[in-house]
């Protein structure tokens, strides 16, 4: 990049806060994503204020400088890798929090991951009651950004349900701000749906391509202090996944459920059951791993019976092993990932969404794949909402066998083909759905007008929404 291109950055945030040095460089080239290409930018560029922001987007439009906007840098699917002779924007310095007790919300900057949020909001009893399992780096604007789905989900929904509005500033330069917040005299977020279209479900999953957001305002509800957690066995496919859509149907407070095959909890006790302290068991076909949380013991307990109720009903049974759903609930560390990290894979992720009744397809096209290619991986998946699972396979390789790498690109690419065909559908618009996507032309037109429309010179995060 230019040196007086260079001088302009640094003459809008300061020097201290704009890196070209090589090492630096190099450590934004990549992120906690695996098993794909890495790119070195130009430049990195720390912002403090949404002015700031505002003048570095109107440079990189005047100069068609590419630009990736980067938080915790903990997305797993390529989305913040940069591109080469780009501009990283990274949103760490945004550290405001601002809580509004009496609209029961709260406002945070860009640079506030899940646990720096948990930790001010216990101070007040308060909590946001879904995160990743990445919550200690990915910020609460990072997840907002892929539409992010955890613990919590199962009775919320993805992070999008929690969202009151955001400020964010448009690819020209303008900053915005959506929901209630838009009336400069409103007292604070209340509302989403004011004015008219949702314009904030707009910037949701828009993986930094129509825009920065500078904070967003999310909701905020009393802290549980109960919580059951039990696992539940099935003999038959079809009885696990009723009993997930029955437990949602009867309110149960799942706020985490997880469902397991036998032969991927085999493979996941023989890496970290010991870890865990999870007794030996015979698995049966399918396992539900839950954690039912309630404001009031007494919820709590009705709960913890219905949930038995509807198992036994369906033929299951309650298997009594807790240190599964309790290190889901309480480590807030994706079980599965922390298996592959301990044995010094790589691996790619296919998240997708499917109804409950859909999970035996993901579970057998997931299988397919792996036998077809030869590789290694599960099938997991837990409630996202309503309706719905996110499902979360992995696909494992060695770091060191650069075919094997290739053959898991490969493969999960024909998965991800494969899933579609099934009704899966993706939350997180990652590009490797790009070719995908061409079967449903009108839709992606439309979201390509919409990027033509913010930004005509396609410098935000190019190509990462789905190939647009
Ligand atoms: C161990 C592990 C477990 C994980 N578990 C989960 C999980 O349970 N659920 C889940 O959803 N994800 C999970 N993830 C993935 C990841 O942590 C989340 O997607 C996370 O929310 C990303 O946030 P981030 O701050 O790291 O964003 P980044 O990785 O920095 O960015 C993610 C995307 O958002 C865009 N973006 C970032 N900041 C902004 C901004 N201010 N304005 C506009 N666009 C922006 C980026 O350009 C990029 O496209 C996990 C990852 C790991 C490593």
């Amino acid at each position: 990049m230019d040196a007086s291109i260079i001088k302009q950055i640094e003459d809008i945030v300061g020097p201290e806060y704009v890196s070209t040095r090589e090492d630096v460089l190099l450590t934004y080239s990549s992120s906690a994503s695996m098993i794909c290409d890495t790119a070195k930018p130009d430049v990195v560029v720390r912002p403090r204020t949404a002015e700031e922001v505002s003048k570095l987007l109107k440079l990189a439009n005047k100069y068609r400088i590419p630009v990736t906007t980067r938080s915790g840098g903990s997305s797993l699917q390529e989305e913040v890798i940069p591109h080469s002779g780009g501009m990283i924007i990274e949103m760490m310095r945004f550290t405001d929090i601002k809580l509004f007790e009496d609209l029961r919300s709260v406002k945070v900057g860009a640079g506030i991951t899940f646990g720096q949020l948990d930790k001010f909001l216990l101070e007040h009893d308060l909590w946001l009651p879904m995160c990743p399992e990445s919550a200690l780096v990915a910020t609460v604007v990072g997840n907002v950004a892929v539409n992010g789905a955890g613990p919590g989900s199962s009775v919320y929904g993805s992070i999008a349900e929690l969202v009151l509005g955001m400020e964010v500033v448009l690819p020209n330069g303008e900053i915005i701000q959506t929901g209630s917040e838009a009336n400069p005299h409103a007292p604070g977020p209340f509302l989403r749906y004011a004015f008219g279209p949702d314009l904030t479900g707009l910037f949701i999953g828009s993986l930094g391509a129509f825009g920065v957001i500078t904070s967003v305002s999310m909701k905020t509800f009393k802290r549980m202090k109960h919580f059951h957690h039990e696992t539940y066995g099935f003999h038959s496919i079809d009885a696990a996944e009723r009993f997930l859509l029955e437990i949602q149907e009867h309110e149960i407070h799942t706020v985490f459920a997880s469902l397991y095959e036998d032969r991927v909890l085999d493979l996941f006790m023989s890496m970290l059951g010991d870890e865990y302290g999870i007794p030996e068991y015979e698995w049966p076909l399918r396992t539900v791993s839950m954690t039912i949380g309630r404001l009031r013991e007494d919820e709590l307990n009705s709960d913890i019976e219905m949930a038995k109720k509807i198992c036994e009903d369906l033929g299951g049974y309650v298997i009594g092993i807790t240190e599964l759903p309790k290190g889901e609930w309480e480590l807030k560390m994706w079980t599965f990932v922390r298996a592959c990290y301990v044995h010094g894979w790589h691996w790619r992720t296919l998240y997708h969404h499917q109804p409950p009744s859909g999970n035996r397809k993901s579970v057998e096209k997931i299988w397919e794949v792996m036998d077809e290619y030869g590789f290694l991986g599960h099938t997991a998946g837990f409630l996202s909402g309503h309706a719905s699972m996110n499902m979360y396979p992995h696909l494992y390789a060695d770091p060191e066998d650069p075919e094997e790498q290739q053959k898991i690109r490969d493969g999960h690419q024909d998965l991800a083909r494969r899933l579609f065909k099934t009704g899966a559908v993706p939350f997180k618009l990652a590009p490797y759905w790009k070719d995908i996507l061409q079967e449903i032309p009108d839709y992606m037109d439309l979201l390509r007008m919409i990027k033509e429309v913010l930004d005509p010179n396609g410098i935000m995060n190019p190509g990462v929404l789905g190939g647009i």
